[in-house]
Parts: C-alpha cells; structure tokens; sequence
C-alpha cells in the first residue's frame, strides 16, 4: 500500500472522546522507548509524526492518525514506566480498557516487542490481557538492526515459543526497523488486506 497522506487528528483522553468509528483502525501499543514512535514514523514515512521525544508518562492520551484519509492509525500511551505514579497507572489501565473494549472500529492491536531482549513477562501478562479481553492483535518486534539477525530473530522464536505455554493459535509476528525501513511492505500489506476485509463487512 502506497502512503498518500498522514495527518494528527487528535488527542483523547477517553474512549467517548476518540473520532467517529467509521474507518477501520489499527492501535500501536508496547513499553516505554521500545521504538513505537519511530514505527508508526517509518511506516507513515513522515519523520515527525508521532513524537518520539514524549516524557514518559506525561502524554497519557490516545492519539489518532488519519491515513490516505481511509484508515486510522491510533499511537497508545506505553505501560512499564518505571517513574509513574500509582495514580497515573490506575489512570493509563482505565483509559487503555475502556479504548480496546469498546471502540468498536479496532481492527488489530499492533504489540511491539524490543528484539534484543528476551522474552519480557510484562509483554506476555499485555498479551494475556488482551485475550482475556477477546481482543485481535500482532507482534511486531522492533529494531532488528541492533543486534545481529540471527539474535533479533532467536529472541522473536523465544518469544513465540513462551506464547504457546499459554496460546494454541499464535497472531501473525512482523519484524521490523525503523532505521532500516525493514518490515514496513509486510505490516502494510497486510493493513491493505484488512481493510479491505473490513469494507466487505460494512457493505453486507
Ligand atoms: P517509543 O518511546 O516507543 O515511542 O520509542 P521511540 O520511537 O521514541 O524510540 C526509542 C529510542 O529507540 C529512540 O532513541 C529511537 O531512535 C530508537 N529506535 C527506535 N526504533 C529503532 C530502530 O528500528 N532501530 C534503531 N537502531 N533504533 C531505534
């Protein structure tokens, strides 16, 4: 899929608040500083468009992206900050749950994982949550360029292998770098091919 036009739209700070759900969306979620902002720039190719500078936990909102005026692309505030408040964690959990229960325009829930590291509970206990929740998601494992290719991809069997102590189907898994534009044809392919499942869906 070509990208013709990216635009911020909005910040909000609830569910009730997020644009009409009338175009499919795609949400980007993972820990803090694992490369999301720097995705979301690279598949848009806009170097600017999600912050990547954000203080951590200081922009607890959802922000909302439209793309080629069709789709949205929603950029989620990050768990595992190590500095937030009980409060501001409380606050983050309610607006998260609220936004992946209820929008009903979700189509998928990107996950993104640091490649480097080994499997990482905090990422396995999201993932449990989103099951839990019946919520659709991917993996996407993030700066592939960092370490060598054969250790970015053992981390990602690593990981795969974890999930199936818990999960009988594993969702499709991207690698990706943000550097190196890698991953970006897959991740949006396979955008193109759920939209277009999701205008047959809104037509029948
Ligand atoms: P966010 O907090 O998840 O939005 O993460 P950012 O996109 O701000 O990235 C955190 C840090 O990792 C920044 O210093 C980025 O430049 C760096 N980074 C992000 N993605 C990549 C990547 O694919 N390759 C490399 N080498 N660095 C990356």
């Amino acid at each position: 899929m070509e990208i013709r036009s990216a635009k911020y739209l909005i910040s909000s700070p609830k569910v009730e608040l997020c644009p009409p759900a009338d175009k499919p969306e795609y949400a980007f979620i993972g820990r803090s500083n694992v490369g999301k902002s720097s995705l979301i720039n690279m598949l848009t190719n806009q170097s600017k468009l999600a912050k990547t500078s954000a203080s951590p936990g200081k922009t607890q909102m959802i922000n909302h992206f439209l793309i080629n005026d069709d789709w949205y692309i929603v950029d989620l505030p990050g768990y595992g900050y190590a500095k937030v408040s009980q409060q501001q964690r409380a606050n983050w959990q309610k607006m998260i749950s609220g936004y992946l229960k209820e929008r009903s325009n979700l189509v998928t829930v990107f996950v993104l994982i640091d490649s480097r590291l080994k499997p990482q509970q905090l990422d396995l206990d999201f993932l449990a949550q989103l099951g839990e929740w019946g919520i659709p998601f991917n993996m996407i494992f993030t700066k592939a360029d960092k370490s060598t290719q054969r250790e970015a991809h053992q981390n990602m069997r690593r990981f795969i292998e974890k999930m199936k102590e818990e999960w009988e189907f594993i969702p499709r898994s991207f690698m990706t770098s943000a550097v190196k534009f890698l991953g970006r044809k897959e991740i949006l392919g396979y955008i193109e091919e759920l939209n277009e499942d999701w205008g047959k869906e809104e037509s029948e």
